[in-house]
Parts: structure tokens; C-alpha cells; sequence
């Protein structure tokens, strides 16, 4: 489909005249900056950080094979994902349309932001129904949230379902990619270019293990990059954060070592777990947690709490009537897991 952003765009964002900031304002090399308000004393962090991250931008323009203009960098994913409903969605008017069950956050923010949240359910197999999606949204629905692979179900979503949304939604189709290191698959990222309503979401809190720092990366064309751009607090990613996601993606060896290490133990889990009596199916995962239904989630839920062992009950959620969320963790983690399970 070929959109036209602006006219997406909320008429008040559209007109905004963004903060300009000191940063902004003298971008070059000089010896005294007196410009910002900053303490002149040193410390490592005396100043503020870039307000581009044009830096980290190039490492992270090189290892994902797109344009530093087609990146925003976020306070995590949940910075890009609060960003959009903002920039795209009038309250009290449109609407966003999210189906069900996956990442919570899309809901919280379009909560807060006042926007309209139309559902559907995904089909059993945690797919997307294609006419149930077509049926539900209107002409003012701006977003529409996908989650591959999906939180909480595990499995990415069919790839061609959502290429006929792309050429179908008039709207913007975001792809929340927060777990797609642990897919055999690269996502959505190469077809960027030629989908002009495609956003991509991906994050350095799974696979990058730095979910600490909180980065998260929105990947899109340069016109929605420079609305989100356009909207986001000055200096939203600290030095700290910059610093150590570059230091970390320039050395990614790390990063496959464990996805590879996370993918083999997902197996042996997977194998495991459906081995146990209680558990009544392990759901296909493409992620790095598994979607376990139980016999009874919430007793199992508190004898694992009793041991120490933290897993998440999916219960209340759509389609995972009696489930638990498991993260896959370190083999001796794992292990001890499956011991407690064997022995309740
Ligand atoms: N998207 C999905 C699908 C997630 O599961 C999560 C975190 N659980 C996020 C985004 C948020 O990631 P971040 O830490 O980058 O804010």
C-alpha cells in the first residue's frame, strides 16, 4: 500500500516546531562549551550525550544492513512503541488495532495515550486471522501491532499474512521483532524499503543480553524516523547506554554464542517438559521462552514460587487458559526447574 505519512501524521505533530537543543544548535568541535548548562568540572559524564546517537546508528546501520535515516533509537522498545501511538493517533478519534493475546505494552500505551484499542484474536495456533483483522479495522485506525515472534505464544506469525496486510492496512504496520535473534529467520528488515507502511521494532534486552541499558530500536523510512525524532525527549539515550550497546555490538560473537547456547536448551526443555505429567502441551517456539499449558497453572505457578523458581502465569490471557511463560535459562537453571516439576 502506498501511504502518505504526513497524512497519517496528527495535525498537531505535523505543525509542531521540535525543541531545539543545545546540541542542535552547535554540532561541531570546540574547546570551551558554555552552551548547555553543563557542569564544566570533569567527569566522564559532565556532558550531555548526542541527541542522534549518530555513532551508535552507524554500528547498528551496519550489522542490520539499513540507512542511519532509517533508524530511531529508544529508552527500550517501549520508548518507539509510546512514540508512535502519540505521533499517529488522535485521541478521542482514531484508534489502534492490536490482536490478541500479545505484548501488553501496545495496550497500556494506547491506554494512556486515550487512544481506542479495537481486538481480534489470533487463531489457535496463535495466528493471525486474516479477514477477522480486515473485518475489524476502519478508516481511522492508524496502527496496527504485530508481534513476531509473539509474546506470550512464542511462534513468529506467518510472513506472507503479514505482507497482505502491509499491501492491504492503510495504516502503519508494526512488526515488534523483540525476539527475532532466536528465529532462523531475518525478519522484516529487508523488505523496508519496499513496504513504506512497515515498522520494525527489535531491542537489545533478549538476545544482546543488555536489557539493562535500555535500547530499543524502531526501524522504519526516513519520514517516520523524523516524526518519532521529531517528538522524543532531547537526550533520551544516555552516554552510559550508548557507550555500552556499542562496545557490545561491535563484538557480536557473545551474542550468537548464547543464542545458540538459549536455541539448544529450548530443545532440550521443550523435550523435557513434555515428558512431565502435569504438562499438557509445550507450545512451538521461535523465542526464547516457552508457552507451557499445565494442568493447573496457578498451583504450579506457587509451589515453583515456594522453591524460588519465578516463571509467569499467562492464565488470565486469551488462549493460554491455564499457561506459564518460561524463559529458557541457563542449562543449571533449566535443570532445576525440571527437577522441581518432576517432583510437585
Ligand atoms: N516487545 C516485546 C514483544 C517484548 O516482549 C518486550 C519485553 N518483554 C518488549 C517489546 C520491550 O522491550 P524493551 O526492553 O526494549 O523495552
Amino acid at each position: 500500500m502506498s501511504v502518505d505519512i504526513n497524512s497519517l501524521v496528527r495535525k498537531n505533530v505535523l505543525k509542531l516546531k521540535p525543541y531545539s537543543s543545545a546540541r542542535d544548535d552547535f554540532k561541531g568541535d570546540a574547546s570551551v562549551f558554555l552552551d548547555a548548562n553543563e557542569n564544566p568540572y570533569p567527569s566522564p559524564y559532565n556532558r550531555y550525550p548526542d541527541p542522534h546517537q549518530i555513532k551508535l546508528k552507524e554500528e547498528i546501520a551496519k550489522i542490520k544492513g539499513v540507512k542511519i535515516d532509517q533508524i530511531f533509537l529508544g529508552n527500550g522498545s517501549d520508548e518507539p512503541i509510546d512514540l508512535l501511538i502519540r505521533a499517529f493517533c488522535e485521541p478521542g478519534t482514531d484508534n489502534v488495532l492490536i490482536p490478541q493475546p500479545t505484548y501488553g505494552m501496545y495496550t497500556v500505551s494506547a491506554d494512556i495515550n486515550a487512544i481506542e484499542i479495537k481486538t481480534v484474536s489470533l487463531t489457535s495456533d496463535f495466528d493471525i486471522d486474516l479477514s477477522g483483522v480486515e473485518k475489524t479495522w476502519n478508516d481511522k485506525t492508524k496502527l496496527l501491532f504485530l508481534c513476531s515472534p509473539n509474546n506470550p505464544s512464542g511462534n513468529l506469525l506467518s510472513k506472507s499474512k503479514i505482507e497482505s496486510l502491509l499491501m492491504r492496512f492503510q495504516g502503519l504496520v508494526i512488526v515488534d521483532e523483540a525476539y527475532i535473534d532466536f528465529t532462523d529467520y531475518d525478519g522484516f528488515l529487508p523488505l523496508l524499503n519496499q513496504y513504506k507502511n512497515l515498522i520494525v521494532l527489535q531491542t537489545l534486552s533478549k538476545a544482546w543480553g543488555l536489557a539493562g541499558i535500555r535500547l530499543g530500536m524502531c526501524f522504519s523510512n526516513k519520514e517516520v524516523i523524523n516524526i518519532l525524532n521529531k517528538i522524543k525527549p532531547p537526550y533520551n539515550i544516555s552516554i552510559l547506554t550508548q557507550q555500552v550497546a556499542m562496545e557490545s555490538i561491535k563484538n557480536g560473537e557473545l551474542k550468537n554464542k548464547w543464542v545458540q547456547e538459549i536455541k539448544s536448551e529450548r530443545e532440550r526443555l521443550k523435550n523435557e517438559l513434555i515428558k512431565i505429567k502435569r504438562v499438557e502441551k509445550v507450545y512451538p517456539s521461535d523465542a526464547n521462552f516457552l508457552l507451557t499449558k499445565v494442568s493447573n497453572a496457578k498451583a504450579i505457578y506457587d509451589s515453583l514460587v515456594a522453591k524460588g523458581i519465578i516463571t509467569r502465569d499467562r492464565s488470565n490471557v486469551i488462549l493460554c487458559d491455564n499457561c506459564l511463560r518460561i524463559t529458557v535459562g541457563t542449562k543449571a537453571e533449566n535443570n532445576v526447574l525440571l527437577n522441581e516439576l518432576k517432583d510437585a
